[in-house]
C-alpha cells in the first residue's frame, strides 16, 4: 500500500458508517415501505410482473437511487422496479388472473416458465456456440467468442446486488435451472487459459462477481500472478455493485481485502479494469459511490464504463452527455453505449436503430474529446458486436454505415459494410443488405460457424 492511501483511508472510515445489506425480492414487495404509497392497484401489477421476470432491490437502492416523488417516470424506477407494460397485454392477463384466483405455486411456475420460454431467453446462441473444451469436456461458465478475451462465470457470483429490468441475462435469474449458465470450478477456467497462449483478457462476469466475497475471489484471481499464466495480461470484472452496492469497496468488511487484491493484480503488471454497468449519471451521484470510485482508481485498476440505451431511462442525448460528462470528471472512461439485446422485456425497452445512432451522436457532439471513447450503438449480436457508425445516401439509397467491433472472424473487424435504412429496424436481424445484395458478407460464413457447432 502507498502511504498516500493509507491516509485517506484513515478519513473514510469515520466518514462512511458501514450499512447491512437488506435486499427484495418477490416475495417481499409488500415489505418495501417506500412502495406502500403507491396505488394498490400498482402494487399488484408489480406482483403479476415478478411472477414472471426477476425481480431484486437493494434498501440502498431504494433510498439513494430513486427518486420517489417522480415515480412511476423516474429513470432509476424503471431500472428496478416491474413495470405492467413489461409483458405483452396477453401474458400481463393470464398471469394477472392466476394471481387473483389465488392459483398454487405448481400452477404459477407452469404459466411463467411458458412465458418466458417465448421470451428468448438466450439471446444470439450463448448456449450453442461458445462452449469451449478442456481436456475433452465441455466446460459450463466460460465463453470463448472473440479471440483474445475469455468470459468467466463464476457459480457464487450468479446474482447481482438488484436486478436491472432490462437485463438480457435475466433467464439465469428465474427458475429453470437449465437455463443458467455458470461454472463452480476455478480449476477448469484456469486450465483452460493455460492452454490458450492466444488469450490476452479474462472477463469475469455474472451475474456480478462483486457479490462474491472477497476470499472466494481470490480462488480465481489469484492464480493469476503465477508465471504460468503470464498471458493474461488484462483482468477486467463486469460488474453493476459500483453504482448498486458501492459499500462493496467502501465499508463492506472485506473492502479492503478486496482493493487489496486488485492492487497486487495491478503491480504484478497486469491490467485491472473494472467494467462498470452505468444506466444513468445519477447513479454515480452519491458521496459513497464517489468514494468507491476513488478507493479503486487509488489501487491502480481503471474503470470503464457500458450500458444499453434504454427506452423509458436514458433515452435522451442529455442524460448520456451529462453522464459522460461526470464519468470523466470522476476518472472513468467511457467504452461501449449497446443496443438492448433482443430478450426478455425488450419490446419495452427496445429503441430504433436509427433512434440509437442519433441519441449517441447528439450526445458525442456534446461531450469533449475524453467523453467521446464510448463506442456504439452496438449489438451484440450472433457474428459479433456491430457498431451503426451511421446513416447515409449513396448513389441515391438511403442506407445504415454499419462494423463489426468484434467478429467471431477477427478479419471481420473493421470492414464498412451497409444495410437498407429502416426507420423500425431495432436489431441486426432486421437489417437487409443495401445495393440489391442478397446477403452481407459475413453470413455464409458465420452460417457455417453455426451448423458445425449444431
Ligand atoms: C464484448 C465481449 C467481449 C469483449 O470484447 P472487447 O471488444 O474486448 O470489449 C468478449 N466476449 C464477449 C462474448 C463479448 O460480448
Amino acid at each position: 500500500m502507498r502511504t498516500a492511501a493509507l491516509k485517506i483511508e484513515t478519513v473514510t472510515e469515520e466518514s462512511f458508517e458501514p450499512r447491512p445489506f437488506q435486499v427484495y425480492t418477490d416475495r417481499h414487495l409488500d415489505r418495501i415501505e417506500a412502495l406502500k404509497q403507491l396505488p394498490e392497484a400498482q402494487r399488484f401489477e408489480m406482483r403479476v410482473v415478478a411472477s414472471v421476470l426477476p425481480f431484486r432491490v437493494n434498501q440502498y437502492v431504494i433510498d439513494e437511487l430513486i427518486d420517489w416523488r417522480a415515480v412511476p417516470d423516474d429513470p432509476l424506477f424503471q431500472l428496478t422496479f416491474p413495470q405492467r407494460e413489461m409483458l405483452e397485454e396477453a401474458d400481463f392477463e393470464r398471469m394477472a388472473a392466476l394471481l387473483e384466483k389465488g392459483a398454487d405455486k405448481r400452477e404459477i411456475a407452469v404459466a411463467a416458465s411458458e412465458i418466458r420460454a417465448r421470451l428468448n431467453p438466450h439471446p444470439a446462441g450463448q448456449m450453442e456456440l461458445n462452449r469451449p473444451m478442456v481436456n475433452g469436456e465441455v466446460v459450463n461458465g466460460l465463453q470463448h467468442k472473440y479471440r483474445e478475451t475469455v468470459l468467466f462465470f463464476p457459480a457464487q457470483g450468479q446474482t447481482c446486488h438488484s436486478y436491472c429490468t432490462f437485463c438480457f441475462r435475466w433467464a439465469q435469474f428465474v427458475g429453470d435451472k437449465e437455463l443458467r449458465i455458470a461454472s463452480s470450478e476455478a480449476g477448469t477456467m484456469l486450465d483452460y487459459l493455460r492452454q490458450h497462449p492466444d488469450v490476452s483478457d479474462v472477463l469475469i462476469t455474472g451475474g456480478d462477481p462483486m457479490v462474491m466475497k472477497t476470499r472466494n475471489l481470490k480462488q480465481y484471481l489469484e492464480p493469476l500472478l503465477g508465471e504460468d499464466l503470464a498471458h493474461i495480461q488484462t483482468v477486467r470484472l463486469g460488474t453493476k455493485a459500483l453504482t448498486f452496492w458501492p459499500h462493496r469497496f467502501v465499508t463492506d468488511p472485506d473492502a479492503d481485502e478486496l482493493l487489496a487484491l486488485l492492487e497486487r493484480l495491478v503491480e504484478s503488471g497486469k491490467h485491472v479494469a473494472l467494467m462498470a454497468h452505468i444506466n444513468h449519471g445519477r447513479e454515480i451521484g452519491t458521496d459513497i459511490a464517489r468514494e468507491a470510485i476513488r478507493r479503486i482508481r487509488d489501487t491502480g485498476a481503471e474503470i470503464r464504463s457500458q450500458g444499453p440505451l434504454l427506452a423509458h431511462i436514458n433515452n435522451d442525448p442529455d442524460a448520456w452527455a451529462r453522464s459522460w460528462r461526470e464519468q470523466v470528471r470522476l476518472g472513468i472512461i467511457p467504452y461501449y453505449m449497446f443496443v438492448e439485446r433482443d430478450t426478455g422485456a425488450k419490446r419495452y425497452f427496445e429503441v430504433p436503430l436509427a433512434r440509437a445512432w442519433d441519441v449517441y451522436r447528439q450526445a458525442m457532439q456534446k461531450v469533449s474529446g475524453l467523453g467521446r471513447t464510448a463506442r456504439g450503438p452496438s449489438m451484440s449480436a450472433g457474428p459479433g458486436k456491430v457498431e451503426i457508425q451511421g446513416v447515409a445516401e449513396i448513389h441515391g439509397e438511403k442506407v445504415f454505415v454499419l462494423r463489426f467491433i468484434q467478429g467471431r472472424n477477427p478479419d471481420w473487424v473493421q470492414r464498412p459494410f451497409f444495410a437498407r435504412y429502416d426507420d423500425q429496424a431495432t436489431w441486426l436481424n432486421h437489417l437487409k443488405p443495401a445495393f440489391g445484395e442478397d446477403r452481407f458478407f459475413f453470413e455464409d460464413e458465420y452460417r457455417a460457424m453455426v451448423s458445425e457447432a449444431e
